[in-house]
C-alpha cells in the first residue's frame, strides 16, 4: 500500500491524496487504524473537492474514518503530529 501525501510544514502546496490527483487539498481527512495505532494518534489524508467524499468513503467503510475537516480549520487548530 503506498502512502498518501501527508501534510508538512504547510508553507508548500498540498495536493489531493487520491492516487493521481495533483488538485489542491481542500480537506483533512482524520482516521486511525485501531489495530495499528493507539487510539489518540491521528493519520490525515488531503483531499480535493472531488475525492472528498470517495476517501472518505474508503475510511468509512473500514470503520477508520474519525474527522473531516477543512484545510484551513485543520492548520488554525494547531495540532502537533
Ligand atoms: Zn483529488
Amino acid at each position: 500500500m503506498n502512502s498518501p501525501n501527508v501534510p508538512d510544514s504547510g508553507d508548500s502546496a498540498v495536493i489531493c491524496s487520491a492516487k493521481g490527483c495533483r488538485a489542491p487539498a481542500v480537506w483533512v481527512l482524520a482516521w486511525n487504524n485501531p489495530k495499528l495505532h493507539t487510539p489518540e494518534r491521528r493519520k490525515t489524508w488531503l483531499a480535493c473537492e472531488e475525492h472528498r467524499e470517495h476517501l472518505s468513503q474508503f475510511l468509512g467503510v473500514r470503520g477508520f474514518l474519525k474527522d473531516v475537516v477543512t484545510l484551513e480549520e485543520w492548520e488554525s487548530a494547531d495540532r502537533d503530529g
